[in-house]
Protein backbone atom coordinates (compact mmCIF):
# COMPACT_ATOMS: atom_id res chain seq x y z
CA UNK A 1 0.00 0.00 0.00
CA UNK A 2 0.74 3.53 -0.22
CA UNK A 3 1.01 4.88 3.23
CA UNK A 4 1.31 8.83 3.77
CA UNK A 5 3.04 9.32 7.68
CA UNK A 6 2.05 12.87 8.45
CA UNK A 7 4.79 13.69 11.87
CA UNK A 8 7.11 10.99 10.21
CA UNK A 9 10.19 12.23 11.05
CA UNK A 10 9.18 12.45 15.04
CA UNK A 11 9.84 10.03 17.56
CA UNK A 12 6.94 8.01 17.01
CA UNK A 13 6.53 8.49 13.48
CA UNK A 14 10.05 7.34 12.35
CA UNK A 15 9.21 4.07 14.30
CA UNK A 16 5.92 3.55 12.57
CA UNK A 17 8.17 4.33 9.36
CA UNK A 18 10.52 2.02 9.63
CA UNK A 19 7.47 -0.97 10.70
CA UNK A 20 5.52 0.32 7.64
CA UNK A 21 8.54 -0.35 5.38
CA UNK A 22 9.42 -3.41 6.59
CA UNK A 23 6.25 -4.86 6.46
CA UNK A 24 6.60 -3.98 2.40
CA UNK A 25 4.61 -0.93 1.73
CA UNK A 26 5.53 2.15 0.18
CA UNK A 27 5.94 5.51 2.52
CA UNK A 28 5.71 9.35 2.20
CA UNK A 29 6.96 10.58 5.24
CA UNK A 30 5.66 14.20 5.27
CA UNK A 31 7.20 16.45 8.44
CA UNK A 32 7.71 19.98 8.58
CA UNK A 33 10.20 19.50 11.52
CA UNK A 34 9.06 21.48 14.14
CA UNK A 35 9.75 19.17 16.63
CA UNK A 36 11.36 16.25 14.69
CA UNK A 37 14.31 15.80 13.46
CA UNK A 38 15.63 14.57 9.33
CA UNK A 39 18.30 12.37 12.23
CA UNK A 40 15.30 10.25 13.03
CA UNK A 41 14.71 8.78 9.14
CA UNK A 42 18.53 8.94 8.50
CA UNK A 43 18.95 5.28 8.56
CA UNK A 44 15.16 5.20 6.21
CA UNK A 45 16.18 7.86 3.39
CA UNK A 46 18.08 5.08 1.31
CA UNK A 47 15.32 2.98 0.87
CA UNK A 48 13.07 2.31 -2.44
CA UNK A 49 10.48 2.63 -1.05
CA UNK A 50 10.34 5.62 1.32
CA UNK A 51 10.61 8.90 0.56
CA UNK A 52 10.46 12.55 2.95
CA UNK A 53 8.74 15.57 2.00
CA UNK A 54 9.64 18.57 3.74
CA UNK A 55 6.52 19.94 4.52
CA UNK A 56 3.82 22.08 6.93
CA UNK A 57 0.29 20.08 6.70
CA UNK A 58 -1.09 23.18 7.91
CA UNK A 59 -1.01 24.39 4.06
CA UNK A 60 -3.17 22.40 1.98
CA UNK A 61 -1.39 20.01 -0.45
CA UNK A 62 -2.10 17.20 -2.87
CA UNK A 63 -1.34 13.52 -2.15
CA UNK A 64 -2.16 9.67 -3.42
CA UNK A 65 -2.35 7.38 -1.17
CA UNK A 66 -4.45 4.14 0.31
CA UNK A 67 -3.97 5.15 4.08
CA UNK A 68 -2.95 8.29 5.90
CA UNK A 69 -1.82 8.35 9.70
CA UNK A 70 -2.12 11.89 11.26
CA UNK A 71 0.83 12.26 13.82
CA UNK A 72 1.76 15.95 13.28
CA UNK A 73 1.67 17.92 16.25
CA UNK A 74 3.93 18.77 18.81
CA UNK A 75 3.45 15.96 21.79
CA UNK A 76 5.26 16.75 24.71
CA UNK A 77 4.45 20.08 27.45
CA UNK A 78 7.48 22.07 26.80
CA UNK A 79 6.99 21.36 23.12
CA UNK A 80 3.30 22.55 23.06
CA UNK A 81 3.92 25.42 25.36
CA UNK A 82 7.03 26.78 23.05
CA UNK A 83 4.40 26.31 20.11
CA UNK A 84 0.91 26.60 20.69
CA UNK A 85 -0.49 28.48 18.09
CA UNK A 86 1.29 26.00 15.58
CA UNK A 87 0.27 22.54 18.23
CA UNK A 88 -3.62 24.61 17.77
CA UNK A 89 -3.29 24.45 13.77
CA UNK A 90 -2.22 21.51 13.33
CA UNK A 91 -4.82 19.36 14.91
CA UNK A 92 -7.55 21.18 13.83
CA UNK A 93 -6.26 22.92 10.27
CA UNK A 94 -3.71 20.18 9.34
CA UNK A 95 -5.96 17.12 10.39
CA UNK A 96 -9.00 19.00 7.87
CA UNK A 97 -6.64 19.02 5.15
CA UNK A 98 -5.70 15.35 5.54
CA UNK A 99 -9.02 13.97 5.83
CA UNK A 100 -10.03 16.27 2.59
CA UNK A 101 -7.46 15.13 0.43
CA UNK A 102 -7.65 11.24 2.10
CA UNK A 103 -11.20 11.32 0.77
CA UNK A 104 -10.57 12.93 -2.45
CA UNK A 105 -8.12 9.72 -2.89
CA UNK A 106 -10.12 7.43 -0.64
CA UNK A 107 -8.05 6.41 1.53
CA UNK A 108 -8.30 5.32 5.25
CA UNK A 109 -7.46 7.55 7.55
CA UNK A 110 -5.84 7.32 11.07
CA UNK A 111 -5.63 10.40 13.99
CA UNK A 112 -3.32 10.65 16.57
CA UNK A 113 -5.09 11.82 19.65
CA UNK A 114 -4.24 11.29 23.22
CA UNK A 115 -4.92 10.49 26.52
CA UNK A 116 -4.76 14.66 27.77
CA UNK A 117 -8.08 14.09 25.90
CA UNK A 118 -9.59 13.05 29.33
CA UNK A 119 -7.76 15.76 31.19
CA UNK A 120 -7.39 15.81 35.10
CA UNK A 121 -9.56 12.46 34.71
CA UNK A 122 -12.78 11.96 37.15
CA UNK A 123 -12.77 8.45 35.92
CA UNK A 124 -10.18 6.04 36.46
CA UNK A 125 -8.51 3.85 34.81
CA UNK A 126 -9.66 5.70 31.59
CA UNK A 127 -12.09 4.67 29.10
CA UNK A 128 -12.63 5.18 25.70
CA UNK A 129 -16.43 6.59 26.30
CA UNK A 130 -14.95 8.96 29.16
CA UNK A 131 -15.89 12.14 27.92
CA UNK A 132 -13.24 13.91 30.30
CA UNK A 133 -12.62 16.44 32.00
CA UNK A 134 -10.87 19.45 30.45
CA UNK A 135 -9.69 23.13 31.15
CA UNK A 136 -10.75 24.59 28.06
CA UNK A 137 -8.38 28.09 28.83
CA UNK A 138 -5.86 26.73 30.63
CA UNK A 139 -1.83 26.27 29.54
CA UNK A 140 -2.34 23.05 28.60
CA UNK A 141 -5.47 23.35 26.44
CA UNK A 142 -3.93 24.51 23.63
CA UNK A 143 -3.29 20.57 23.13
CA UNK A 144 -5.82 19.12 24.90
CA UNK A 145 -8.43 21.15 22.95
CA UNK A 146 -7.06 20.83 19.89
CA UNK A 147 -7.26 17.27 19.65
CA UNK A 148 -10.47 17.16 20.64
CA UNK A 149 -11.73 19.07 18.08
CA UNK A 150 -9.41 17.31 15.42
CA UNK A 151 -11.01 14.13 16.99
CA UNK A 152 -14.34 16.22 16.53
CA UNK A 153 -13.25 16.52 12.72
CA UNK A 154 -11.99 13.33 12.21
CA UNK A 155 -15.65 12.15 13.25
CA UNK A 156 -17.46 14.85 11.39
CA UNK A 157 -15.69 13.12 8.10
CA UNK A 158 -16.77 9.35 9.14
CA UNK A 159 -20.48 10.67 10.09
CA UNK A 160 -21.13 12.88 6.77
CA UNK A 161 -19.04 10.98 4.13
CA UNK A 162 -18.64 7.34 5.28
CA UNK A 163 -14.56 8.06 5.75
CA UNK A 164 -12.67 4.69 6.64
CA UNK A 165 -11.21 6.73 10.27
CA UNK A 166 -10.38 5.47 13.24
CA UNK A 167 -8.96 7.72 15.82
CA UNK A 168 -6.58 6.21 18.71
CA UNK A 169 -5.57 7.86 22.57
CA UNK A 170 -1.90 7.77 22.65
CA UNK A 171 -0.84 7.28 26.61
CA UNK A 172 2.68 8.17 27.07
CA UNK A 173 5.12 6.92 24.88
CA UNK A 174 9.13 6.13 25.50
CA UNK A 175 11.72 4.73 23.86
CA UNK A 176 14.33 5.81 21.74
CA UNK A 177 14.39 8.79 19.25
CA UNK A 178 12.56 10.22 21.79
CA UNK A 179 13.96 13.92 21.84
CA UNK A 180 16.43 14.47 24.31
CA UNK A 181 15.41 17.40 25.09
CA UNK A 182 11.74 17.73 25.30
CA UNK A 183 11.36 17.91 29.08
CA UNK A 184 9.66 14.58 29.56
CA UNK A 185 9.29 12.72 32.09
CA UNK A 186 11.25 9.45 30.53
CA UNK A 187 13.64 11.62 28.49
CA UNK A 188 14.81 13.98 31.45
CA UNK A 189 14.63 11.21 34.09
CA UNK A 190 17.25 9.03 32.38
CA UNK A 191 19.54 11.72 31.14
CA UNK A 192 19.92 13.00 34.78
CA UNK A 193 19.92 9.87 35.55
CA UNK A 194 22.68 8.94 33.26
CA UNK A 195 24.88 12.23 34.34
CA UNK A 196 24.53 11.76 37.96
CA UNK A 197 23.05 14.55 38.02
CA UNK A 198 19.82 15.38 40.21
CA UNK A 199 17.09 13.59 39.03
CA UNK A 200 14.02 16.37 39.22
CA UNK A 201 10.47 14.90 40.29
CA UNK A 202 7.48 17.67 40.28
CA UNK A 203 5.50 18.15 43.40
CA UNK A 204 5.40 15.42 45.96
CA UNK A 205 5.67 12.49 42.73
CA UNK A 206 2.48 10.99 43.44
CA UNK A 207 0.63 11.82 40.59
CA UNK A 208 1.21 8.37 38.42
CA UNK A 209 1.34 7.62 34.54
CA UNK A 210 1.18 3.98 32.51
CA UNK A 211 4.44 4.47 30.02
CA UNK A 212 4.41 2.22 26.93
CA UNK A 213 7.44 1.50 25.11
CA UNK A 214 7.41 2.79 21.35
CA UNK A 215 7.94 -0.77 19.63
CA UNK A 216 4.37 -1.81 21.38
CA UNK A 217 2.51 1.25 20.33
CA UNK A 218 3.12 0.75 17.01
CA UNK A 219 2.15 -2.55 16.75
CA UNK A 220 -1.53 -1.24 18.08
CA UNK A 221 -1.35 1.71 15.35
CA UNK A 222 -0.89 -0.77 12.83
CA UNK A 223 -3.83 -2.98 14.08
CA UNK A 224 -6.05 0.03 14.36
CA UNK A 225 -5.68 0.68 10.73
CA UNK A 226 -5.31 -2.02 9.47
CA UNK A 227 -7.74 -4.75 11.28
CA UNK A 228 -11.22 -5.14 10.05
CA UNK A 229 -13.87 -3.81 12.66
CA UNK A 230 -11.92 -0.58 13.23
CA UNK A 231 -13.80 1.88 11.29
CA UNK A 232 -15.39 4.71 12.56
CA UNK A 233 -13.91 3.48 16.11
CA UNK A 234 -11.58 4.30 18.99
CA UNK A 235 -8.99 3.00 20.68
CA UNK A 236 -7.12 3.62 24.03
CA UNK A 237 -3.16 2.70 23.06
CA UNK A 238 -0.95 2.60 26.33
CA UNK A 239 0.74 0.00 28.68
CA UNK A 240 -2.04 0.19 32.23
CA UNK A 241 1.61 -0.87 34.33
CA UNK A 242 0.94 2.49 36.59
CA UNK A 243 3.00 3.75 38.79
CA UNK A 244 3.93 7.23 40.56
CA UNK A 245 6.48 9.42 38.74
CA UNK A 246 8.38 9.18 42.08
CA UNK A 247 8.91 5.19 41.72
CA UNK A 248 9.58 5.48 38.03
CA UNK A 249 12.05 7.95 39.30
CA UNK A 250 13.44 5.37 41.82
CA UNK A 251 13.27 2.31 38.80
CA UNK A 252 15.63 4.59 36.26
CA UNK A 253 18.21 5.70 38.83
CA UNK A 254 18.50 1.81 39.67
CA UNK A 255 18.84 0.75 35.91
CA UNK A 256 21.21 3.49 34.96
CA UNK A 257 23.38 2.43 38.21
CA UNK A 258 23.05 5.65 39.16
CA UNK A 259 24.14 7.72 42.00
CA UNK A 260 21.63 10.53 41.37
CA UNK A 261 19.55 12.08 44.21
CA UNK A 262 15.89 12.97 43.72
CA UNK A 263 15.64 17.02 43.33
CA UNK A 264 11.53 18.20 44.14
CA UNK A 265 10.81 21.08 42.17
CA UNK A 266 7.70 23.19 41.71
CA UNK A 267 4.45 20.82 40.81
CA UNK A 268 3.40 21.97 36.57
CA UNK A 269 -0.03 23.72 36.49
CA UNK A 270 -2.75 22.11 36.15
CA UNK A 271 -0.82 18.44 35.96
CA UNK A 272 -2.92 15.14 35.72
CA UNK A 273 -2.84 13.33 39.01
CA UNK A 274 -3.57 9.84 37.64
CA UNK A 275 -3.18 8.51 34.35
CA UNK A 276 -3.86 4.63 33.42
CA UNK A 277 -5.35 3.31 30.29
CA UNK A 278 -8.39 1.11 30.20
CA UNK A 279 -7.62 -1.15 27.01
CA UNK A 280 -9.99 -3.67 27.38
CA UNK A 281 -11.72 -2.16 23.84
CA UNK A 282 -8.12 -2.82 22.00
CA UNK A 283 -7.50 -6.28 23.53
CA UNK A 284 -10.92 -7.29 22.48
CA UNK A 285 -11.13 -5.81 19.05
CA UNK A 286 -7.39 -5.22 17.86
CA UNK A 287 -6.32 -8.78 20.05
CA UNK A 288 -3.25 -6.02 21.18
CA UNK A 289 -1.47 -5.69 24.59
CA UNK A 290 2.13 -4.17 25.22
CA UNK A 291 4.23 -7.06 25.32
CA UNK A 292 7.55 -5.29 26.51
CA UNK A 293 7.32 -4.51 30.25
CA UNK A 294 9.08 -1.82 31.47
CA UNK A 295 12.04 -2.61 32.45
CA UNK A 296 13.21 -4.25 29.38
CA UNK A 297 11.91 -1.47 27.52
CA UNK A 298 13.60 1.38 29.86
CA UNK A 299 16.88 -0.99 29.27
CA UNK A 300 16.50 -0.53 25.70
CA UNK A 301 15.75 3.62 26.09
CA UNK A 302 18.92 3.94 28.55
CA UNK A 303 20.95 1.86 26.04
CA UNK A 304 19.83 4.33 23.42
CA UNK A 305 20.22 7.47 25.31
CA UNK A 306 24.09 6.47 26.57
CA UNK A 307 24.83 6.17 23.02
CA UNK A 308 23.66 9.12 21.95
CA UNK A 309 25.13 11.51 24.77
CA UNK A 310 28.36 9.68 23.99
CA UNK A 311 28.09 10.59 20.36
CA UNK A 312 27.28 14.09 21.30
CA UNK A 313 30.30 14.32 23.58
CA UNK A 314 32.66 13.29 21.32
CA UNK A 315 31.34 15.48 18.78
CA UNK A 316 31.69 18.19 21.14
CA UNK A 317 35.16 17.29 22.06
CA UNK A 318 36.31 16.73 18.57
CA UNK A 319 35.02 20.18 17.10
CA UNK A 320 36.47 22.18 20.39
CA UNK A 321 33.12 23.88 20.87
CA UNK A 322 31.86 23.77 24.61
P1 LIG B 1 7.15 14.38 18.01
O1 LIG B 1 7.13 15.84 18.34
O2 LIG B 1 8.42 13.64 18.15
O3 LIG B 1 6.58 14.14 16.53
C1 LIG B 1 5.62 14.96 15.94
C2 LIG B 1 6.11 15.30 14.53
O4 LIG B 1 5.14 16.18 13.92
C3 LIG B 1 7.44 16.07 14.55
O5 LIG B 1 8.35 15.44 13.68
C4 LIG B 1 7.07 17.47 14.05
O6 LIG B 1 8.12 18.10 13.36
C5 LIG B 1 5.86 17.16 13.18
N1 LIG B 1 4.98 18.31 12.98
C6 LIG B 1 4.49 19.16 13.92
N2 LIG B 1 3.73 20.10 13.33
C7 LIG B 1 3.73 19.83 11.99
C8 LIG B 1 3.14 20.44 10.86
N3 LIG B 1 2.38 21.54 10.97
N4 LIG B 1 3.35 19.89 9.65
C9 LIG B 1 4.12 18.79 9.50
N5 LIG B 1 4.71 18.16 10.54
C10 LIG B 1 4.52 18.68 11.78
O7 LIG B 1 6.00 13.71 18.90
P2 LIG B 1 5.65 12.18 19.10
O8 LIG B 1 5.91 11.85 20.50
O9 LIG B 1 6.27 11.35 18.02
O10 LIG B 1 4.08 12.21 18.90
C11 LIG B 1 3.46 11.82 17.67
C12 LIG B 1 1.95 11.97 17.81
O11 LIG B 1 1.46 11.14 18.86
C13 LIG B 1 1.51 13.40 18.14
O12 LIG B 1 0.33 13.69 17.42
C14 LIG B 1 1.22 13.35 19.62
O13 LIG B 1 0.25 14.29 19.99
C15 LIG B 1 0.73 11.91 19.78
N6 LIG B 1 0.98 11.44 21.17
C16 LIG B 1 2.25 11.11 21.57
C17 LIG B 1 2.46 10.70 22.88
C18 LIG B 1 3.83 10.32 23.39
O14 LIG B 1 3.95 9.92 24.56
N7 LIG B 1 4.88 10.40 22.62
C19 LIG B 1 1.38 10.63 23.77
C20 LIG B 1 0.12 10.99 23.32
C21 LIG B 1 -0.07 11.38 22.00
N1 LIG C 1 7.90 15.22 35.44
C1 LIG C 1 8.78 15.31 36.51
N2 LIG C 1 10.06 15.70 36.25
C2 LIG C 1 10.51 16.00 35.01
C3 LIG C 1 9.61 15.88 33.91
C4 LIG C 1 8.31 15.50 34.17
O1 LIG C 1 8.42 15.05 37.64
O2 LIG C 1 11.69 16.35 34.87
C5 LIG C 1 6.51 14.81 35.71
C6 LIG C 1 5.45 15.77 35.15
O3 LIG C 1 5.21 16.83 36.06
C7 LIG C 1 4.27 14.83 35.03
C8 LIG C 1 4.92 13.49 34.64
O4 LIG C 1 6.27 13.58 35.04
O5 LIG C 1 3.64 14.66 36.28
C9 LIG C 1 4.85 13.20 33.16
O6 LIG C 1 5.32 14.33 32.47
P1 LIG C 1 5.59 14.36 30.90
O7 LIG C 1 6.21 15.68 30.57
O8 LIG C 1 6.33 13.15 30.49
O9 LIG C 1 4.17 14.30 30.17
P2 LIG C 1 2.64 14.42 30.60
O10 LIG C 1 2.22 13.05 30.98
O11 LIG C 1 2.48 15.39 31.72
O12 LIG C 1 2.01 14.89 29.34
Amino acid sequence: MDVLVAGGAGFVGSHLCARLLKDGHRVLCVDNLLTGSERNIRPLLGQENFTFQRQDVIYPFAFDADAVFQLASPASPVGYWEHPFETIRVNTEGTMHLLRESQRCNARFLMASTSEAYGNPLVHPQTEDYWGNVNPTGPRSCYDESKRLGETITMEFHRQYNMDVRIVRIFNTYGPNSQLNDGRMIPNFIMQALSDEPVTVHGDGQQTRSICYVDDLVDGLMRAMFMPGTKGEIFNLGNPEEHTVLEWAGMIIKLCQSSSHILFEEKRVEDPERRRPDISKSQRVLDWRPTIDPETGLQRTIAWFRQEMEQSTSCLSATGHP
